[in-house]
């Protein structure tokens, strides 16, 4: 992991989009939604001015949700899901995607999304 406080930065499999975050995750969520299930994502939460994002990314938006899910337009890997409106007061960030990152090195919780 990088130093703590430098932040930790990570980026999509081509490369196109950066994201930089203040400290590693100290657990993330595993959701079991229809989406999550698919895409592996694993989320690590931050406030939303904590995150920057750099590069273009796509967001997808299904159902009655509230949140825009984004992904890389290159490579297609999911970088983080920002909110559409009502303030959670976080965002999510895909855990794998940040340097150095290893799923068997933090607290995984299992979040009910179904
Ligand atoms: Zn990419």
């Amino acid at each position: 992991m990088a130093n703590e406080g430098e932040g930790v930065t990570g980026s999509c499999h081509c490369g196109a989009v950066r994201i930089k975050v203040p400290n590693p995750p100290e657990w993330v969520a595993s959701c079991n939604c229809s989406l999550c299930t698919k895409l592996a994502w694993l989320v690590a939460y931050y406030p939303d001015d904590a995150v920057t994002v750099s590069g273009e990314t796509v967001p997808y938006i299904w159902g009655d949700r509230m949140i825009g899910i984004h992904h890389c337009p290159i490579c297609g890997c999911g970088t983080h899901w920002k909110t559409l409106g009502e303030d959670f007061g976080r965002m999510g960030v895909h855990a794998r995607l940040l340097d150095g990152f290893d799923p068997a090195k933090v607290e995984v919780r299992l979040f009910d999304g179904r």
